[in-house]
């Protein structure tokens, strides 16, 4: 019999730099079918948002309907709270990763500012999260710079299960992530790569949910993404 899929709940980069067409170069980089729910269609280059056209919340919540049963989510762009909350509503049972995307690099907001409060929401929802130092931030009101700890005890507090912080957009030769349990404080390091490739956070909760569906424990699944990821980088 087949393995379960794993659905990618996320939004179209037309460019492919993230997104859902990243998302699913990882599922199938790791033997993963899937299913997807979109949640946007997005116009880019790797400069520049020109476009963002969301799907309305009956679409996506039709998509995740049709998607049955699966063995992992991977959440990524949610663009407005009516789709935020639809996902919340929707979510299947089974081990879900959220990238909370509140901007993108060129600094379009692909989350609605009003969207925060049910952003919040689905985060008490989900088995990780996997924010950037920017978007811990921008979640906690602490300073980018607070400690990674803290930080993540912080979104601890505000209902997340789990915490993988991301410190890809710290300075030093060392890109340290931090995950963060009611149990475990685990620090997972890789040289920091000069790429600067998109879609890293794409990869990274993507890889993350193959894991998962595939019966890994937390930190060992965390541990093969950030290995994927640091492939994926050096990758010309
Ligand atoms: N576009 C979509 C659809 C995304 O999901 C994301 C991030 O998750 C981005 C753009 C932003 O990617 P980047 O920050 O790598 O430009």
């Amino acid at each position: 019999m087949q393995a379960d899929p794993v659905l990618i709940i996320a939004g179209l980069d037309s460019g492919g730099g993230a997104g859902l067409m990243r998302d699913l170069a990882t599922l199938a980089a790791f033997g993963q079918r899937a299913k997807t729910a979109a949640t946007a269609i997005t116009a880019q280059t790797d400069a520049q948002v020109l476009a963002i056209h969301p799907v309305p919340a009956e679409t996506v919540a039709a998509q995740i309907r049709a998607a049955g049963r699966v063995a992992a989510v991977k959440i990524g762009m949610l663009t407005n709270a009516a789709v935020t909350e639809t996902v919340t509503r929707h979510l299947p049972d089974a081990p879900a990763v959220l990238d909370p995307v509140l901007i993108s690099s060129s600094g379009t907001p692909l989350l609605a500012p009003d969207a925060l409060p049910a952003l919040y929401a689905l985060m008490a929802r989900v088995t990780l999260i996997t924010p950037n130092l920017p978007e811990a931030a921008h979640l906690t009101g602490l300073p980018p710079d607070a400690p990674a700890e803290a930080t993540a005890a912080a979104l601890f507090a505000m209902g997340a299960r789990a915490v993988l912080l991301k410190g890809g957009h710290a300075e030093g030769l060392e890109a340290m992530d931090l995950l963060f349990t009611s149990t475990a404080r685990i620090p997972l390091s890789a040289p920091r790569s000069a790429t600067g490739k998109r879609g890293t956070g794409c990869t990274l909760a993507s890889a993350i949910a193959c894991g998962l569906a595939q019966g890994l424990p937390l930190p060992a699944a965390c541990a093969a993404a950030k290995a994927h990821v640091t492939a994926y980088l050096n990758t010309p």
